[in-house]
């Protein structure tokens, strides 16, 4: 289909490649009844003229175009260019650390990590198509940390919306918990006496329960919403634009993964017409995809704790979407992913070397990055570029002394130290949590 002819998105499950549904529906289910992941049925292929200009174009520039041309008139132009303004005002620049090395740093958003790419941009998604005439949009969302963080933040003050965040006590660090309970406003957050698992189960419950659902306008934030897939293949073309524009060829991601959303948006993009020489899976202990890659079985196991603990998960919910991205076909996939995966131990001497090799204090997800791109980079012609998905600060706890003195905290995380702090507490059980949210 010609991208310049009016086209709508549409979707299917990946558990029923029949189904096909709007782009607004996809957005504010999440997933289909059917538990499979939103897709879309096409793939748009952006021109070779708009790829050959990608150097000459700015961030939102870029970021518009690949919106467009997945979107279409879902989203007219000129509003999708004013969400696009709006929620992608930050940087995502490439450093060098040498000739054929560099590290995308995506964390200069309000939250200080990638996150901010995909809430901030569903958050203006999701307040543009619910419209004027409807009901407050009441979002819930359980975090273990970074998560509600970044949906926090890119809601703030988004008219006709309304966030519950749910965080479990005492298990979310210093600087996370001041990003959850300092917004007031339109976020509201609820500290619950159990484990996070126990928060994603209190709002798995609300959006079963008939009574709230009648009386409020649930949607989730899910993580695997196609709204937050969208705006995180931005970046991928933005980093390849640098790159050419300083003289670089044969662009290659290591990408560190959990969920592995971050690295099928880069895959997205490369489906798109991104012009990626190839793709590295950088995991922790956590190596379900490592092994699948491995050995041609997929294993689910429960996740075990790690330093990079963004990228504890033992059952990565994306994956299915690279499997659909590529048909299936596991011989496709080795051919454009290579995997590897990093102990704690291996984690640490990464961070080290970081800093004495170039003088960079990368995120402990970072580091796996970083060790994934340097097992791979034995072809000299690359360059390879790792994904920084955090900054350092949010895991002061991770860092010898001397390290630790050497991180810069960043100027909006000074200025949440002066901001009051205030949480809802709830015990672990449903009918309080009820309660709570038909008394608001
Ligand atoms: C969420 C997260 C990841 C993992 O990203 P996926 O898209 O789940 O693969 C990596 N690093 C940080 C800091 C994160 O917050």
């Amino acid at each position: 289909m010609p991208l310049n002819s009016i086209h709508t998105m549409k979707l299917y499950s990946t558990n029923n490649t029949n189904l096909s549904v709007s782009f607004k529906e996809a957005v504010f289910n999440s997933f289909p009844q059917d538990k499979g992941l939103y897709m879309p049925i096409e793939i748009p292929r952006l021109p070779q003229k708009f790829i050959d200009r990608l150097p000459d174009l700015s961030f939102q520039e870029i970021a518009l175009e690949a919106a467009h041309a997945l979107i279409g008139e879902d989203i007219p132009k000129e509003d999708l260019q004013k969400i696009i303004n709006d929620a992608v005002n930050f940087t995502a620049p490439v450093v060098l650390l040498s000739e054929h090395l560099a590290v995308l740093e995506l964390f200069h958003g309000p939250s200080l990590a990638f996150k901010d790419f995909g809430a901030r941009f569903m958050s203006r998604v999701m307040a543009y198509l619910s419209g004027k005439n409807e009901k407050t949009l009441d979002i819930l969302v359980a975090t273990s940390g970074d998560t509600g963080g970044a949906v926090a933040l890119g809601f703030l003050g988004v008219k006709a919306t309304q966030v519950t965040i749910l965080f479990p006590k005492g298990k979310v660090s210093k600087i996370q918990r001041q990003q959850l309970t300092t917004n007031g406003q339109n976020i509201r957050t609820i500290e619950v006496d159990g484990t996070f698992d126990d928060c994603q189960a209190l709002v798995k419950q609300a959006f079963n329960d008939r009574e709230l659902n009648q009386k409020f306008r649930l949607t989730s934030a899910n993580s695997i919403n196609i709204s937050r897939l969208i705006p995180q293949t931005f970046y991928y073309f933005n980093a390849y634009a640098q790159a050419v524009r300083a003289g670089k060829k044969n662009v290659v991601f290591c990408v560190p993964s959990g969920n592995f959303g971050n690295i099928g948006a880069g895959l997205l993009a490369y489906k798109m017409g991104l012009p990626v020489k190839h793709f590295i899976a950088a995991t922790n202990s956590n190596d379900t995809v490592p092994q699948y890659l491995k050995t041609g079985e997929y294993r689910p196991k429960p996740s075990v704790q790690t330093l990079s603990n963004a990228m504890d998960v033992g059952d990565p919910s994306n994956w299915v979407r690279i499997l659909n991205l590529f048909g299936n076909d596991i011989e496709e996939l080795r051919k454009i992913i290579t995997p590897y995966s990093f102990t704690d131990e291996e984690t640490l001497k990464g961070i080290e070397e970081l800093y004495g090799k170039y003088g960079y204090i990368a995120c402990p997800h970072t580091a796996v990055a970083y060790l994934a791109a340097k097992e791979y980079g034995r072809h000299a012609e690359d360059f390879t570029v790792f994904l920084s998905t955090a900054h350092a600060c949010k895991f002061l706890d991770v860092y010898p002394q001397d390290l630790r003195e050497k991180i810069v905290i960043p100027e909006q995380v000074k200025n949440l130290e002066g901001k009051e702090s205030f949480a809802f507490s709830l015990k672990n059980d449903f009918e309080d949590f009820k309660e709570f949210l038909l008394k608001s």
